[in-house]
């Protein structure tokens, strides 16, 4: 029987911990505070912002958007995240991405101070994950440190494991090799200049996901001889415009030991990890 990996009891069961920790941190005088700064008015961009909000809500943390709009010039596109990351009652600072083309070249890595940096895209906290440093020192980017947490919650020991991991981006494939090699798997990352990807994936204990192509991986990935567990970190819209992620759901379900879903998998763990990120951020303040 094919497990599904979701993420609303970890979600829920996190909840409970984050308020507590944002209770404790109120005792102390400080209300846990994200800033983020969006350019434009892409609209996958508002749905997300606005989904951090109303999650940051939900412990007891305050979230402020600063809305620039989508002609902001880079001098004052760069400002605002100045002013904005160096306010001492904001602990926590990220720039919503993408950005309009115009400001898609801007020297953006160091911008934020790493101790606010709960993206985990400062070279500091990159180095950090790197060289394997305890996660309570740095900020690990939030979607692999959220697809981590699912692993763990479901008891998906990734240690000895080949890990095929197929999409390179820098907030998501990149990191998650090097957080699952941490963890001691054996991590095969593919991309679209990849040859014989399939093959690849056939070799998968655990599939990882992050294309960005609605249902792509579909029967052909998997063999008869492996049930991989299934990671899917893709958000897409198929034709009907409906929600789907990389994987085909429908068609590979039985072929895998296990599966994380979309909508329901993934993508709310992105945003819890975010708020631990935030918390972790305020709680370095009173420590
Ligand atoms: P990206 O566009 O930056 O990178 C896509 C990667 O996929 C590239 O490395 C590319 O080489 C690879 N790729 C593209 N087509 C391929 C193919 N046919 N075969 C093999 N590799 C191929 O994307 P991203 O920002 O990492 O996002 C990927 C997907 O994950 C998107 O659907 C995005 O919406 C989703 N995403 C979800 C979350 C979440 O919280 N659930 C977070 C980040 C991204």
């Amino acid at each position: 029987m094919t497990e599904l990996l979701l993420s609303k009891p970890i979600v829920d069961a996190s909840l409970v911990n984050l308020r507590k920790r944002a209770e404790i941190l109120k005792n102390n005088g400080l209300i846990p505070r994200l800033a983020i700064i969006l350019a434009g008015q892409n609209q996958a961009s508002l749905t997300y912002t606005r989904n951090k909000k109303l999650f940051c809500e939900k412990f007891g943390a305050i979230c402020d958007i600063i809305q620039l709009p989508e002609t902001v010039s880079g001098g004052s596109f760069l400002d605002a995240v100045r002013t904005t990351s160096r306010d001492p009652l904001v602990h926590g600072c990220l720039i919503q991405l993408p950005l309009p083309e115009h400001l898609k070249d801007l020297e953006l890595d160091t911008l934020i101070p790493a101790h606010k940096d709960i993206d985990g895209f400062h070279p500091l906290n990159m180095h950090a994950l790197m060289r394997d440093a305890p996660a309570s020192t740095y900020f690990c980017p939030c979607t692999p440190k959220g697809i981590l947490g699912l692993l763990e919650f479901y008891n998906i020991n990734v240690s000895g494991k080949h890990v095929v991991i197929i999409g390179r981006s820098s907030i998501v494939g990149k990191p998650l090799a090097m957080l699952l090699t941490n963890k001691n798997a054996t991590v095969t990352l593919c991309h679209s200049k990849t040859s014989d990807l399939r093959s690849i994936a056939h070799g998968a204990d655990i599939l990882i996901s992050a294309i960005g192509h609605a249902r792509l991986i579909d029967q052909s990935f998997f063999s008869t001889k492996k049930q991989p567990v299934v990671v899917d970190v893709g958000t897409n819209f198929d034709s009907d415009n409906k929600l789907c992620g990389d994987v085909d759901f429908d068609a590979v379900r039985d072929l895998v030991s296990a599966i994380s879903p979309v909508p329901g998998g993934v993508g709310p763990l992105t945003i819890l990890s975010l708020a631990q990120n935030l918390l972790q951020a305020a709680e370095n303040n009173v420590k």
